[in-house]
């Protein structure tokens, strides 16, 4: 984060072209020196001054790419210590042991669960997605790789098991976990194959020591795990890695975490209550001794909560959802595009059985109101929007249903719209299932 916008576009061809999808050249600059481009965007800057720029905008805790094709995962890049101070960038990821140990029964029943637990929330799949495998060896690691292909890999062994389980990965790149007392060959077999590896002591002093060693020896990717003896300790390395590395840029610490929270308790429920303070503090990957559907599903909303940016509200694309499978006579319903919305209306409607065509109006993600406010989802943008998007071709009636919260918009939008009746809705999407229904019978009936 060492260089200002400024500086980077003296470092610019200023040609102002526009191939970075920017303007210009200088509001390009300003987006590299806030991190939120890429410097190789601009194809015209030399590789050395790309590789100057991009180590002095780099953030203090190295991202780490895991995985390959369909799913990559990024791991740190972090740049703040608390998460209203900007955001935090990539979130940890959350998974469990599959061991060359357990029984055949158990590793099928493991790897089950990880198929089975998935959930679609506000649009976005939440599932377990990285398998810490114990003992790995290339037949098991062939098999996960088969039957989970969406989950990063930490592969824990010794070199010879690991170097054929990279065989098996190919392209994919998991994350070397090696036994202990093998570091010193390690670093070779993670520098010649790109692949990241995980720095592990008995104390944050040796794993220092150690990180230290793996960057002279010309590693770049590396992952912690400061081998913490007890909770306490566990949450003030977590702070002392995480603070030295935003504060201080110590590099030997700036890194992404692996944590283990089975290690401090037998107690599943504590265990599970470890995980969820390690989500905002500070863990990169956090593996469970199990997975239980319970557990999982709230430690994955945490996470989704935490790591969702604050300044970007969730959105969905505008256009016409068929709901239950409406047809002609079905009602019309439109609403706004902020996903929390559309969720909990497309939910009540779903639970209504009643088939509707929902209309989803782009509002640059802002709710009913605040959208209304804002001039987004007043009488003529609709009016706009539901002559263009096609829903009169779909339906032979002409009634839309809008949100009980614009209903001083009413007249207004039936003098934009000719031809339809405006029908003012239920202002909680919970009166939907009843109000639809009733809408349902005397569209039919009036078709009759
Ligand atoms: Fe400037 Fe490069 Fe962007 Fe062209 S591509 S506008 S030269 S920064």
């Amino acid at each position: 984060m060492g260089l200002t916008g400024i500086q980077i576009l003296g470092k610019l061809p200023k040609k102002n072209c526009k191939e970075c999808g920017f303007p210009t050249c200088m509001a390009f600059a300003m987006k590299v020196a806030a991190g939120q481009a890429e410097i190789t965007a601009c194809p015209y800057v030399d590789p050395k001054v790309v590789e100057e720029i991009a180590e002095a905008t780099a953030p203090p805790i190295r991202t780490v790419k895991l995985g390959g094709g369909d799913a990559i995962y990024s791991l740190g890049g972090e740049t703040v210590l608390f998460r209203h101070e900007r955001r935090f960038e990539n979130p940890p990821l959350i998974g469990t042991i599959i061991s060359s140990s357990m029984s055949g029964d158990e590793v099928d029943r493991r790897i089950n669960l990880y198929k089975k637990l998935s959930w679609d929330r506000v649009g976005i799949l939440l599932r377990p997605d990285v398998v810490y495998v114990e003992g790995a060896n290339a037949p098991l690691v062939k098999r996960i790789r088969e039957e989970l292909p969406w989950c990063a890999l930490v592969l824990a062994g010794d070199k010879g098991n690991l170097e054929e389980c990279l065989k098996v990965c190919g392209d994919f790149k998991p994350l070397l976990y090696p036994a202990k007392g093998e570091t010193e060959g390690f670093f070779e077999l993670a520098k010649g194959k790109g692949v990241p590896l995980v720095i592990s002591g008995d104390s944050l002093d040796e794993v220092v020591s150690l990180s230290q060693k793996a960057l002279d020896a010309g590693l770049k990717d590396l992952v912690l795990d400061p081998g913490s003896k007890g909770v306490r300790e566990l949450f003030e390395d977590l702070m002392i890695i995480r603070r030295s590395a935003i504060k201080t840029k110590f590099k030997p610490l700036g890194f992404p975490i692996i944590t283990f929270p089975y290690r401090y308790t037998d107690d599943y429920l504590l265990e599970v209550s470890l995980a969820s303070l390690l989500i905002p503090r500070y863990a990169s990957i956090i593996i469970l001794s199990q997975l239980s559907a319970g557990a999982l599903f709230n430690l994955l909303v945490e996470r989704m909560n935490i790591y969702t940016d604050p300044q970007k509200p969730l959105v969905v694309e505008e256009g016409i959802y068929p709901v239950n499978g409406p047809n002609e006579l079905s009602p019309v319903v439109i609403t706004c595009n902020f996903a929390l919305t559309y969720f909990l209306v497309n939910g009540e409607i779903e639970g209504s059985r009643v088939p509707t065509w929902l209309l989803i109006k782009d509002t640059d993600g802002l709710s009913v109101l605040t959208a209304w406010a804002a001039g987004k989802f007043g009488a003529d943008t609709i009016a706009e929007f539901v002559k263009k998007c096609g829903i009169a071709e779909k339906v032979k009636h002409r009634k839309l249903v809008i949100p009980g919260l614009l209903a001083s918009i009413k007249g207004e939008l039936e003098e934009e719209l000719p031809g339809w009746e405006v029908i003012v809705g239920p202002r909680e999407a919970s009166g939907l299932p009843a109000f639809l229904r009733q809408l349902q019978e005397e569209i039919k009936a009036k078709a009759a």
